[in-house]
């Protein structure tokens, strides 16, 4: 068989299982945006805040294009840093607390070259169910035994961290927004358990940064937790409207991963423009505009979550704007999507293997850009195609 034939047929194999994806085009991130040639309201856009167009973040794109280039054309650790990934990293430090930050290219780099260099041969990695596909790939990577644990169940961990000793090193890894289902880690659980069982613990803010706590701190903010977690990974590329991700920590484990973390060795850093964004994205999350960012999207997601029980979900209570429609069947949850397209509503349906079998959703997604009458035009809809296809 040639291996065309194989590819042809592994691909028929995700058809067939309704599981098959494909690239849509849209004119941007804003609330609305243009869809397959007609203005549609997004709603399942990371860009919680609306900064991914904010006007400072950018000029300081532009600026930084116009004084630095446009690439940083190697690794840091080929041709060294630009000013402005030791001032991100400053800037990163102070804002989230810690002694030190070091900038990886994405999320999904972080994850992977963070756990990977950490954990290997004789170590062992207790992992939320849940955790993002980046936190898996980066334990497999590693090399190192993974030990999933049941979401959020942190009873069942406190019996694993005691059955599971190694003279290596042991790690907790958790997302702190699960981001598919919009909840929160038990952070305090997870701290509590993290010292007294001597293991390093990690946390995925990708979700909680910019949108949690006093001027966007995040999800350990918010928690109070902050002072219990040794690596404190987050994006840029969400709420802070910009680009890649940062690793708050010691010096200590910044230190290690510069020698140790294979995408940060290896890959060209980011670029100045991108950079300049993001340090512009967390000067606006500090500031008073950035408060009032937050307040109008807090005060969106209540009014959506309302919207969407007074239609008959069943929506539980959160503080974040990731609100997960469960359907069950993938094919089902794509036909919602689709039917909500045609009313000009684009939400995409969310299918295994970005979550567990059976649990096909619509993941809906707030923006403090979204007017009211938008959520509640958004909320009837998809009412009336839920009632429709006998979901609610
Ligand atoms: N962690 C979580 C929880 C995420 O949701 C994502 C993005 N989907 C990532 C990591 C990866 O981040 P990036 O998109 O910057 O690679």
């Amino acid at each position: 068989m040639s291996p065309q034939t194989i590819i042809t047929e592994r691909l028929n194999k995700v058809r067939q299982q309704g599981l098959a994806r494909t690239i849509r085009t849209v004119s941007g991130t804003g609330p609305h945006t243009v869809f397959d040639d007609q203005q549609v309201l997004l709603l399942c856009s990371n860009n919680y805040l609306g900064l991914a167009e904010h006007p400072a973040l950018k000029e300081a794109a532009i600026k930084a294009v116009q004084q630095s280039g446009n690439s940083s054309s190697a690794s840091r650790l080929v041709s060294g840093s630009l000013p402005l990934h030791d001032q991100l990293e400053e800037a990163v430090a102070s804002w989230k607390g810690t002694e030190a930050a070091l900038i990886f290219n994405s999320g999904y780099a972080a994850n992977t070259g963070i756990i990977s260099a950490l954990a290997g041969k004789g170590d062992l990695i207790f992992s939320d169910r849940l955790n993002h596909a980046s936190i898996i790939d980066g334990a497999m990577f590693s090399g190192a035994k993974l030990i999933r644990y049941p979401h959020n169940d942190t009873n069942t961990l406190a019996q694993l961290l005691a059955k599971h000793e190694t003279n290596g090193l042991r790690l907790i890894v958790t997302d702190t927004v699960f981001s598919m289902d919009g909840d929160l880690a038990k952070l305090q659980q997870l701290t509590r358990l993290a010292k007294e069982h001597n293991t390093l613990l990690m946390v995925d803010d990708a979700h909680g940064s910019g949108i949690l706590a006093e001027e966007g701190r995040g999800c350990c903010h918010l928690l109070g937790e902050q002072g219990g977690v040794h690596l404190l990974m987050g994006t840029f590329g969400k709420a802070l409207g910009s680009f890649g991700a940062y690793l708050a920590t010691s010096h200590l484990i910044r230190d290690y991963l510069i020698n140790r973390a294979r995408p940060l060795i290896f890959s060209t850093s980011l670029p100045p423009s991108v950079l300049a964004a993001s340090m512009a994205a967390i000067k606006l999350v500090r500031s008073d505009e950035g408060a009032q960012l937050r307040h109008k999207l807090t005060d969106n997601i209540s009014f959506f979550r309302n919207s969407l029980s007074d239609q008959g979900f069943s929506i539980p209570h959160s503080p974040t704007p990731i609100i997960p429609l469960i359907i069950g069947d993938p094919e089902l949850t794509m036909s919602f999507s689709a039917q909500l397209l045609e009313q000009k509503i684009w939400v995409q349906g969310i299918r295994p293997p970005t979550v567990p079998a059976g649990t096909s959703r619509l993941r809906c997604t707030v923006m403090a850009s979204h007017s009211k009458t938008d959520l509640q035009t958004a909320a009837v809809t998809i009412g009336n195609i839920g009632r429709k296809l006998g979901i609610i």
